[in-house]
């Protein structure tokens, strides 16, 4: 089977959406993302032509160009076609989180070896975004400033975590509310898991310093290249663009949650979208910061999420949330709300200003409809065409921990021999019923708990 989609369908140009229906959708332009630096970024040309190459990888987020980064590596002709440029998914929108640890091991039990193989490697590869930075001199603001989960009461979950992880060689400690004082600067919360490990990184520098990492390779990388076709070409495939296409033996769509799929419309019925906001502020005097989060650790809340929270190196406070119902296109609403929950919970920040510098959506696409269970998922699409997808909320970890598996695998000739079980795509039931889940009850629900501190 191969299948052709109208260009209009799935590679449109953003500015035929109404703005509110972009900021829904989490397709803004990627300029309005907090997170690309103020000199340009590099453009990575269209491609042109016919090319043959060993294996084409769709989508330039933070799985895609770790695929062709570990595949180039390792001597594999790759290209990679993005739509817009690189980075400009979910990948260059997202909170700037480096979660090292798992939240629930539960849906591994599904497979094979109950997913030994996922946890060990999950856990030998835990710094992995610390260590490409640094291997390929990635200027991504990374940092290993650890993870701070805190709790207005007592959590047997954070206690249970703790014991685990620790029993795992990890360097994480339960600790009670003194501890968190000192480490942030509010009373309201009364226990902490800190995780010495994780960090945060700036998402955006990260994916786009892997994808100049592959070119330096050896792989090509091209932007503004939409993907409209994948279609049998003998024992290859080809991919087509609107200006080009590459013949290969193999193919991976890391199209993610993007309308992109629309050439195996069957991708885009796998998951279940939910779209959230970021928001960085402009940089912020050190005293303030320190009013906040003097250990310049990356902040938590458990057990709703509400503002996890990094500050970056410019010095700004950089969250993300679940945007209200039909407002995701509403900056100052949630704006309002985040300085709102800072002065009521970091009485040191007084009625300094804070001011928003910018503000964004992006679509996270999760695999499942329970928050924990969302795992990432690898399909076999077609014989020669795979799909690294559906990362959820972990991307920044996830996604080159599972590009370099991958591209491990693939080297060997052996798919089913990554770390993810290969599996048929299935046809998720209901697939809104997440986000009316999180976005209409759960969230509002946890934000009027917060605020009259029932949590
Ligand atoms: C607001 C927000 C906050 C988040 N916070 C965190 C966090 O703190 N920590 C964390 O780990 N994760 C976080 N995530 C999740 C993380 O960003 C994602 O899991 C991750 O970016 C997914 O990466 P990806 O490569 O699968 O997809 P994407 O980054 O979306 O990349 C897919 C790419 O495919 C391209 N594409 C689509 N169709 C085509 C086509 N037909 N042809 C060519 N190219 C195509 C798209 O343009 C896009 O660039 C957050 C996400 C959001 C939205």
């Amino acid at each position: 089977m191969s299948a052709v989609i109208d260009r209009q369908a799935v590679c449109g140009p953003v500015p035929q959406y109404p703005i509110a229906q972009a900021y829904e959708a989490g397709v803004v332009p990627i300029r309005f993302s907090g997170w690309p630096a103020a000199q340009p970024a590099p453009v990575y040309a269209a491609l042109e032509g016919e090319r043959d190459t060993d294996v084409v990888v769709v989508g330039a987020g933070l799985a895609g160009t770790s695929l062709t980064l570990h595949l180039a590596e390792r001597g594999v002709r790759t290209v990679l076609l993005e739509a817009d440029q690189p980075a400009s998914g979910a990948s260059g929108r997202n909170a700037g989180h480096v979660q090292p640890y798992l939240s629930s091991f539960e849906p591994l039990r599904a497979h094979r070896d109950e997913g030994r193989r996922f946890i060990e490697t999950f856990t030998e590869q835990r710094n992995i975004v610390f260590e490409l930075s640094r291997k390929h001199g990635l200027a991504a603001d990374v940092e290993a400033c650890g993870l701070l989960e805190v709790a207005r009461r007592p959590q047997a979950a954070l206690e249970r975590q703790a014991r685990l992880w620790k029993g795992m060689g990890y360097d994480v400690e339960l600790v009670g509310g003194a501890r968190v004082q000192e480490m942030l600067g509010t009373t309201l919360y009364i226990q902490g898991l800190h995780w010495r490990e994780g960090g945060r990184v700036n998402p955006y520098l990260f994916t786009q310093g892997m994808a100049a990492s592959a070119v330096r390779a050896g792989a090509s990388v091209y932007g503004n290249s939409c993907v409209l076709a994948c279609e049998r070409d003998g024992s290859r495939w080809r991919v087509r663009t609107a200006t080009g296409s590459v013949r290969a033996a193999r193919v991976v769509l890391c199209t993610s949650g993007h309308a992109g799929n629309g050439f195996f419309p069957e991708l885009a019925r796998t998951q279940f979208p939910l779209v959230a906001c970021g928001m960085a502020t402009r940089p912020l005097p050190a005293a303030v910061l320190d009013a906040i989060n003097p250990a310049r650790v990356t902040l938590m809340q458990y057990p709703a999420g509400l503002y996890p929270l990094v500050i970056d190196g410019r010095g700004r406070l950089i969250t993300a949330t679940i945007p209200r119902h039909r407002q995701a296109q509403c900056a100052e609403v949630h704006f309002a709300d985040f300085v709102r929950y800072l002065r009521r919970t970091y009485p040191g920040v007084g009625d300094a200003p804070i001011e928003l510098e910018s503000y964004w959506t992006g679509m996270t696409a999760n695999s499942s409809s329970a928050y924990d269970a969302a795992y990432p998922k690898l399909y076999q699409v077609e014989q020669g065409v795979l799909a690294l997808m559906n990362l959820g909320s972990w991307g920044n970890l996830m996604g080159p921990l599972l590009g370099m598996d991958l591209a491990r695998a693939l080297v060997a000739d052996r798919p089913d021999d990554a770390i993810l079980p290969l599996e048929q795509p299935q046809s998720v039931r209901l697939p809104g019923r997440f986000e009316t889940k999180i976005r209409r009850v759960l969230i509002p629900a946890a934000r009027l708990a917060d605020r009259l501190d029932l949590v």
